[in-house]
């Protein structure tokens, strides 16, 4: 028997997500301290999406929304940033959902190179009370970036049936995003605290 990864269908939402395995030329891209800071990253955006509450919560949605899949959804966390989209030096890509391959793909927010390695080693490994408030700001954002993005690309999941037209898609599943991010706060603090360290 196979084994079944991601998101199967049938079932309610169950958040089994992987980290992604970056090739070789990439991982080649980055300093040690680097790779120790993404794949903190990845590891800590996987926790707040297993935890129960954070699980409860989107499962809620989605049952509201109806999503359905005919096909297992492969949801992985890539370790390292999308490269910045075309035109738009500022705007980085957080997700994607590949309809043909059936897999939904979450990037880590941008952040400065330099920062990273002198000053962001120890934000995924000290405990959340230890953190600067800085540090604390960044983590509530990594954690609510992670989770709008994987209910934006669900809310694709869902409409990819009707085969709307992308610029009749995308703004509904935005509208839909920001409308159900809201009243996440106590959710994401408990989540990303327990995530955190
Ligand atoms: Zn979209």
């Amino acid at each position: 028997m196979g084994q079944e990864i991601g998101w199967t269908p049938g079932n309610l939402w169950t958040p089994d997500v992987r980290i992604a395995n970056p090739p070789p030329a990439l991982l080649a891209k980055y300093t040690g301290k680097e790779k120790s800071f993404f794949y903190d990253y990845a590891g800590f955006v996987v926790k707040v999406i297993q935890d129960s509450m954070v699980a409860d919560k989107l499962r809620g949605i989605l049952e509201i929304e109806a999503v359905q899949i005919e096909k297992p959804v492969d949801v992985r966390v890539m370790v390292f940033p999308a490269r910045p989209l075309r035109g738009r030096a500022n705007r980085m890509l957080h997700g994607s959902y590949n309809h043909s391959a059936s897999q939904i793909s979450l990037y880590p927010i941008r952040l400065p190179r330099d920062w990273i390695r002198h000053d962001g080693s120890d934000m995924f490994k000290l405990s959340y009370q230890t953190l600067t408030e800085r540090k604390k700001r960044l983590l509530h954002e990594i954690s609510k970036t992670a989770i709008a993005t994987l209910l934006h690309e669900l809310l694709h999941v869902k409409f990819e049936r009707r085969g709307l037209a992308s610029y009749v898609e995308e703004p509904l599943v935005r509208k839909l995003e920001s409308q159900y991010m809201q009243g996440w706060e106590t959710t994401l603090l408990a989540a990303l605290q327990r995530a955190s360290g």
